[in-house]
């Protein structure tokens, strides 16, 4: 191998890094690759890479000296440690001005820091964001880079042509912003697909449960909700799946036990949105779906014990409850992307990044799990008004909210009456709610902490920022 003649390096052969080498392989750039385990390196030049000009290395220095200047470097390793260790094994051969890229699923503020760790040795860092699973990673991603912005210019060309591209060729792929702002980016990303997810799980379960829906007729129903306003990747998926049958002829998503696995990143997710004081409770409540799903076996102790309704319903109109419940997941779909974008606008306040809001939903119309046609109206949403306050006060979302919460109200009162839960419905439609409530019961509130704590309250004919406290019981 000639020295220095590859365009950019990548260790980490897991999936991830495997189908990106591939697909960069595809669009004409020399990668470089190397893995802890030495073996992988040789059974991936050997097979998958087989006939390519991927180019494989054994040891940190050899894949730095097989790379053009200045080096880039693309870590796809496990998120954690890992990270820094690859690193620091990294920096004895990299030179000021060379690129280390980060895409795995790393917290935003080990990026954050990183960031600053690398640029005080004149090394550029990327903390990127990939979405799209093996597949994107293969055949287009989308990419959410951040980091030092110097580094930018020599990332961009390699990093747009890979990506994943929507309709009219954009890539999925653009600079979110300093520090950890792309993998917070990435982080909230994963947070709304844990969102999607449960909403589309809870209108599975009400209508098994509640309508008793065969898989076949999912199969049919979900077909058709791919074809309107629910149109993306989850749904489609979710539509294959229910078609899918085991090798006794029977559908294999029933024979699946109902215990959700997670690595973290909706928690990271919920727990920024309780530090910034945002009500990002659809992907809260959707974390804690996935806890109280792994507890299988206290759950059917329980469900022996614990008294409801019975789930089936007796509806007449089967399509028209079918229909209820696809507007009760729009509905709530669009208050999770809402709550979802309320985070992004709080962090970015905070951390001072300047996040271009219409770009995030581009850079998450294609490529990603979260994929959609719901994410182009989001993005036309803040073309028309790039400093949106809320999604909700968008026409779009509002005349969309106005027209179909009747139904979502009546697929819930279903659900309730049929004892099925359906937490993120539930909690979409409380914050709905609240959200539209001019005045909550939080004057109550204020003076129980005033009553109990001195903390004082404002009054609604002061004005603000003036604060009482009263001696509420006349004792001295
Ligand atoms: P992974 O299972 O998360 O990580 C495996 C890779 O990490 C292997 O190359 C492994 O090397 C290396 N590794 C693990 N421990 C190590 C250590 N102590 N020292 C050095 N190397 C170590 O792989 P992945 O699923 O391809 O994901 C890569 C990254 O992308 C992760 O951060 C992941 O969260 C993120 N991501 C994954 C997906 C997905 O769909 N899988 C999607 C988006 C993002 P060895 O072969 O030597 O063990």
């Amino acid at each position: 191998m000639e020295k220095g003649s590859c365009d950019i390096g990548l260790i980490g052969l897991a999936v991830m890094g495997q189908n990106l080498v591939l697909n960069m392989n595809d669009h004409g750039y020399k990668v470089a690759v190397f893995n802890r385990t030495t073996s992988k390196v040789d059974e991936f030049i050997n097979d998958e890479a087989k006939g390519t000009q991927v180019v494989g290395t054994h040891s940190p220095e050899e894949l730095c000296a097989a790379l053009k200047l200045p080096r880039r470097v693309m870590i796809m390793v496990k998120a954690g440690d890992v990270v820094d260790k690859t690193i620091d094994s990294l920096l004895p051969y990299l030179e000021k001005g060379d690129i280390v890229i980060d895409g795995g699923n790393s917290l935003y503020t080990d990026s954050d820091r990183r960031t600053k760790e690398l640029a005080e040795k004149g090394i550029l860092f990327v903390g990127s964001g990939v979405s799209g699973g093996e597949e994107g990673a293969r055949f287009g991603p989308s990419i959410m880079p951040g980091g030092n912005p110097e580094a930018w210019p020599h990332v961009k060309e390699i990093f747009q042509a890979i990506s994943a591209k929507v309709e009219d060729g954009t890539p999925c792929c653009d600079w979110v912003g300093e520090g950890g702002a792309g993998h917070y980016v990435k982080m909230v990303h994963n947070g709304i697909e844990y969102g999607d997810m449960q909403l589309i799980g809870e209108a599975y379960q009400l209508l098994k449960d509640g309508l008793g829906l065969s898989a076949d007729e999912f199969e049919a129903v979900f077909s058709e909700w791919n074809k309107g306003e629910l149109d993306s990747f989850l749904i489609e998926i979710s539509t294959t799946i229910f078609g899918k049958k085991d090798e006794d002829g029977s559908p294999l998503v029933d024979k699946i036990l109902d215990t959700a696995g997670q690595k973290g990143t909706g928690k990271w997710t919920a727990i920024s949105a309780l530090d910034l004081g945002q009500p990002v409770t659809l992907i809260g409540e959707s974390v804690f779906a996935r806890c109280l799903s792994a507890l299988k076996d206290e759950r059917v102790k329980a469900s022996k014990v614990l008294e409801g309704p019975t789930a089936k319903l007796s509806i007449a109109d089967k399509a028209e409850f079918i229909e209820q419940v696809r507007r009760a997941l729009y509905c709530s779909k669009m208050i999770s992307y809402a709550q979802g974008y309320m985070l992004l606008r709080a962090a970015e306040k905070e951390m001072g990044w300047k996040l271009n809001m219409g770009g995030v939903a581009l850079m998450w119309r294609g490529g990603c799990i979260i994929r959609s046609v719901f994410l182009g109206d989001i993005k036309k949403a803040y073309d028309k008004d790039p400093n949106l306050e809320n999604l909700l006060f968008d026409s779009f979302f509002s005349s969309a909210l106005n027209k179909y919460q009747a139904s979502w109200r009546k697929a819930l009162i279903a659900a309730i009456e049929a004892g099925v839960p359906t937490p993120a419905f539930s909690t979409a439609l409380a914050f709905y709610d609240g959200y539209r409530t001019a005045r909550l019961p939080a004057n109550l509130l204020q003076a129980q902490r005033d009553f109990f704590g001195a903390h004082t309250y404002e009054r609604i004919d002061k004005p603000r920022g003036e604060f009482f406290h009263t001696n509420w019981t006349g004792r001295g």
